[in-house]
């Protein structure tokens, strides 16, 4: 399907273009009303934690892997394409977490960190899922994160604390019509903390619950489809194709995409849909630099999944974007004029598992000789005796030295090593305060042109879908009083 398009096919579409054009001849005021409600569908597209330096480097290391570079990287090439960057600022901090940053979009409220469309004085907002269910259109979301994670949460629910998800899974109910993603454990009565089965509930209000990849591929099109196909989050694209039995049993991002896409297009009033890469996150905070590469490209391929259905219709918008950066990965220049960069990089192709899998295969290495070891076979990268004997006590709860804290952990430490031979440099291992790219095609992209404010995408959609909605906010000084009360938990544990 990739070989369909061409870059020149790309720039000869001009789906977006012909109205594009047509709209700058008039005034203002006519521009204002001929933008409003023209919108039937939109499709919002999530790479979760992605710094600048994932797509650069996504295209390159596609080649090396696929034989193919990354479709987005040919979108950014075609005049149909609007580009932008989100200030994505949540209310308490510079650097958002991924519920925060998903209510912004969602309610067009500025938050606290760690909660979902809750004011910091307890006022709820309400979620861009229940406006448009209200006006008749249907609402997805697609994720390759539990269902019930931050941000497919930011688009349905409401909840103070982002990590109750066992009190978000019920929101979805009626609210949303198409859900696909991980999660199993916050539906499944043995899994949950009250025992409640809410996976007959759904199936009592007429979802069909899908948990296999065959249900995806089939040519069912349930009106509702309550998809869970992991317990918790999907796993590492890295792993997935490294495994007969998840290559299997769980569908890609991609697949789940197109499913929803073929649900979703019978909507008589449209629809809204999310879709998110949510562990380009997680692997960005393991500083995993083939673990991360590899969801931006399954990421990618959802991307050309939903650019093949809006490019052949005038009525839809899809927008590309991320909620934030995180340990900003940047390939550095290595050796002398930088000649050994190129190099370096592609050490990623040889990597055969990711970071959450790593530890298991280091579980058995005892001594510096079996950590270089196994990171040869599992990463095809050679360290060396020094950094192995500061690995093999890592293992052991002994970490070196290491001045930046952001890296005084083991994944930290593993890091900075690596960074030795593949060139992948971090800032840290936690979320970045960076704009976020945005690019947007289709009918009403051209509202997402610039530098936005992450809570103006909420007012923008509902306006091109004809809608109207004010939601409450606060400001920093008025939220001030209220910052003793946001919620404490890990940031480690945050995704
Ligand atoms: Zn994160």
């Amino acid at each position: 399907m990739y070989d369909r398009y061409t870059r020149r096919e790309i720039l000869r579409l001009g789906f977006a273009g012909a109205a594009g054009l047509a709209l700058t001849k008039l005034a203002p005021a006519q521009q204002r009303r001929a933008t409003e409600g023209r919108v039937k569908n939109i499709i919002f597209m999530v790479s979760d934690g992605m710094s600048a330096g994932v797509p650069s480097l996504a295209d390159e290391l596609g080649k090396l892997v696929r034989g193919k570079g990354s479709f987005w990287h040919q979108l950014l090439q075609s005049p149909d394409a609007t580009l932008g960057f989100f200030d994505m600022a949540s209310l308490n901090s510079l650097v958002t977490d991924s519920s925060s940053a998903s209510s912004s979009w969602g309610s067009g409220s500025r938050i606290f960190n760690g909660q979902i469309n809750v004011l910091p004085d307890g006022t709820r907002l309400t979620p861009i899922a229940h406006i448009v269910k209200q006006a008749g259109k249907k609402v997805g979301l697609v994720t390759t994160t539990r269902i019930t994670h931050a941000t497919p949460a930011g688009f349905a629910a409401v909840q103070p604390k982002r990590d109750d998800e066992d009190d978000i899974a019920p929101q979805y109910l009626n609210v949303v019509d198409v859900l696909m993603g991980g999660g199993l454990r916050h539906y499944a009565p043995n899994r949950r903390r009250d025992g409640k089965d809410l996976l007959k509930t759904y199936q009592d209000a007429g979802y069909a619950y899908w948990n296999t990849r065959e249900q995806v591929l089939s040519n069912a099109r349930p009106e509702k489809v309550l998809g869970l196909f992991y317990d918790s989050h999907v796993p590492y694209t890295i792993d997935h194709i490294n495994s007969d039995t998840l290559r299997r049993t769980v569908p890609t991002l991609a697949e789940m995409t197109r499913k929803a896409l073929e649900i979703l297009s019978n909507a008589p009033n449209g629809f809204l849909l999310q879709v998110e890469g949510g562990r380009v996150d997680h692997a960005a905070h393991a500083n995993d630099a083939a673990g991360i590469m590899w969801d931006q490209l399954a990421f990618d391929d959802a991307i050309e999944v939903v650019f093949e259905f809006v490019s052949k219709r005038d009525d839809t918008l899809m927008i590309i974007t991320s909620d934030h950066g995180n340990s900003n990965p940047g390939l550095n220049g290595m050796g002398a004029e930088y000649q050994e960069s190129n190099k370096a990089m592609a050490q990623l192709q040889y990597a055969k598992c990711s970071f959450e899998e790593l530890p298991n295969k280091l579980r058995s290495a005892t001594s510096a000789d079996d950590v270089r070891t196994v990171l040869k076979e599992q990463l095809g990268i050679e360290i060396n005796g020094e950094e192995a004997n500061a690995l093999a006590g890592a293992l052991k709860g002994n970490l070196p030295p290491i001045w930046n804290r952001q890296h005084r952990n083991l994944q930290g430490l593993l890091g900075e090593i690596l960074s030795n031979y593949n060139g992948y440099g971090w800032v840290g291992t936690s979320h970045t305060a960076d704009y976020t790219w945005i690019t947007a095609l289709g009918a009403g992209r051209e509202e997402f042109h610039g530098l936005i404010r992450n809570t103006d995408a909420f007012y923008k959609m509902l306006k091109l879908f004809g809608l109207s909605h004010k939601n409450p906010s606060m400001t920093p000084e008025e939220a001030r009083k209220y910052l003793s009360r946001a919620p404490r938990i890990r940031t480690e544990d945050w995704a």
